[in-house]
């Protein structure tokens, strides 16, 4: 890599092969929601996103700003390119901007996961295309009763559709990663609007091998969660990665809706993300 010598603290590891990037290119929605990348890096998905629609992106390496500004003179003068310099997490309050858009991005690794979180928070953050490490796209992509299936899956699944499209080999890259990558795809219907629910998985997935019953009764009145299983159909000795996304989230409703609401729920009312 002639240009500049990759930061690993960053996570740099560029993307330079050009079947991988037309083919994250061809895994796009089609919308007309304007496309935000975080770390551009050096500018190869960038371009080829530029070709497309309008992007909006963040950069935290400052030569690597530097190096994308000199590149991108004339797409960042003619307004189809606003190049944001520093720590992504630092822009992001609820939304990252202000108007609907898809995050296309070959993400840093290790802030990865808590990305894709503020992604699916966000509001205006329609559709989520991501190059991430393999296991944590299994984890976001499993489906109950796989056996990654997790509180990321759930939270995935609360607001859409989720798919891992591809694996890519660290060849692929520049430096080379020590691990494989998947694409990930998530189509948003609605968002995450409840840092409660989220609390509630942590405790239902506490300990993967034991039984919800068991993980959910460090919080909860066992014999009280004895009653609700039953009512919901749910054997006592359901592992957490086998009970469904509805069934998390009929759970929540009971246990911590009842408190605030002081009532019984509805037996059908529907998930507690927004539609
Ligand atoms: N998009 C380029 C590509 O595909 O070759 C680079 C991808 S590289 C895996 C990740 C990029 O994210 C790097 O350019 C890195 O500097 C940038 N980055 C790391 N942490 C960041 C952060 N917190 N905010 C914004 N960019 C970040």
């Amino acid at each position: 890599m002639s240009e500049v010598k990759a930061k690993k603290w960053f996570g740099q590891n560029f993307l330079k092969d050009s079947s991988v990037l037309e083919k994250i290119i061809q895994s796009m929605p089609h919308n007309d929601n304007i496309v935000v990348e975080i770390g551009p890096g050096l500018g190869d998905l960038t371009k080829r996103l530029l070709h497309k629609k309008d992007v909006i992106a963040f950069e935290i390496d400052k030569d690597l700003c530097n190096i994308l500004q000199k590149k991108f003179k004339k797409e960042i003068e003619e307004k189809k390119l606003l190049l944001n310099c520093g720590d992504v997490l630092r822009f992001w309050e609820n939304s990252l901007v202000d108007k609907p858009y898809d995050l296309v991005a070959n993400l840093p690794y290790y802030v990865a996961t808590n990305i894709i979180l503020k992604a699916l928070r966000d509001k205006n953050c329609k559709n989520i295309l991501v190059m991430l490490q393999k296991e944590v796209a299994q984890k976001f992509a499993a489906k109950n009763g796989d056996k990654e299936f997790s509180s990321l899956a759930v939270l995935a699944n609360s607001t859409g559709k989720v798919k891992k499209l591809f694996d890519v080999k660290p060849s692929s890259f520049e430096p080379p990663p020590k691990v494989t990558s998947s694409v990930l795809l998530i189509k948003k219907s609605t968002y995450l609007d409840e840092r409660g629910f989220e609390d509630f998985l942590k405790v239902a997935f506490l300990a993967t091998r034991k039984t919800l019953l068991k993980n959910l009764s460090k919080k909860y009145d066992k014999k009280e969660l004895e009653k609700i299983f039953a009512q919901l159909n749910l054997l006592p000795n359901i592992r957490p990665h086998q009970a469904t996304t509805s069934i998390y989230h009929r759970l929540y409703e009971i246990l911590e809706k009842r408190k605030v609401d002081g009532e019984k729920p509805e037996p059908q009312s529907k998930p507690t993300t927004k539609e």
